[in-house]
């Protein structure tokens, strides 16, 4: 019997929305884990219509499957990390967070997805005091973009410093470890992030920007890295560093699928 059919193969967890388009949540999440070789689980939360050109509908599944996923996930699998993306309104950011207490599933990492690129919400606005006061002391990490940065800390980001406070703040809210997405900043040549670890220590993530459309699916393939890589072991920097170098040739290496904001290419 080989190695791997003795001792349990690295586990990790999404919870998530289905982006049906392939190209974002929870798919993007399956894809990337499968590619950091850890084997994804899934505990669905809503479910969007969605393609490259945007978000049509979406639905929120009842509390009581949601509920039941994690049952059936605890009673049999050995997850090692997990990580949040769409919970889609208070009742859901509230029930997820219970479910977290409940079961040890690893460290946490919070992606805290409100928008969609095309403007769809992911998340009620009245959800976003629920995931400060809730998920935020939970998590391993919270990777925000600016908005959402923005939209947590009431800060208005305009420049380094900014970006430097933000991290403060969602720190002192219990995050942690922090990393604030600079992507969606004006600057044409260059994407910074701002990292804030646990012990103190900060740093700046830099990459070149890309001229590219194929940027759907970011945040969930970044998250979902630095998942899969706790999941097998890594310490908290190197997991944000194999996260961030990752995001940046899966979006560099950009593949055309549809005829809006194309996906990225997870084989990178
Ligand atoms: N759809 C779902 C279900 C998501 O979870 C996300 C992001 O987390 C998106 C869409 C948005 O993807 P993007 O803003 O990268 O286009």
């Amino acid at each position: 019997m080989t190695e791997q059919m003795t001792s349990q193969f690295p586990q990790a967890l999404s919870i998530a929305g289905s982006d049906s388009g392939g190209g974002a949540g929870m798919q993007a999440d399956l894809k990337t884990i499968q590619e950091r070789h850890v084997f994804a689980t899934t505990v669905l939360v809503a479910i969007t219509a969605q393609n490259t050109l945007g978000v049509q509908d979406f639905m929120a599944l009842p509390t009581k499957i949601i509920d039941e996923q994690f049952v059936s996930l605890d009673a049999d699998l050995a997850i090692k990390a997990c990580k949040t993306g769409m919970l889609a309104d208070t009742i859901r950011v509230h029930n997820v967070v219970e479910n977290l207490t409940r079961y040890d599933f690893g460290p946490l990492t919070v992606d805290p997805v409100m928008i969609a690129k095309g403007g769809a919400p992911l998340l009620a606005e009245d959800a976003i005091a629920t995931v400060k006061k809730e998920l935020i002391p939970l998590a391993t990490i919270v990777t925000p973009n600016l908005p959402e940065a923005e939209a947590l800390t009431g800060l208005t980001i305009k420049n380094d410093a900014d970006m430097q406070r933000a991290g403060q703040q969602l720190q002192a809210m219990g995050a942690k470890n922090v990393m604030v997405k600079g992507g969606h900043e004006a600057d044409p040549t260059t994407a910074s992030d701002f990292v804030l670890l646990e012990n103190g220590r900060s740093f700046w993530l830099r990459s070149p920007r890309f001229d590219t459309h194929n940027t759907h699916g970011t945040g969930d393939t970044l998250s979902a890295c630095i998942t899969a890589e706790l999941a097998k072991g890594s310490d908290i920097e190197t997991a944000i560093r194999t996260g961030k170098a990752y995001v940046s040739a899966t979006i560099a290496q950009g593949i055309k699928v549809g005829h809006g904001h194309g996906p990225l290419n997870h084989w990178a």
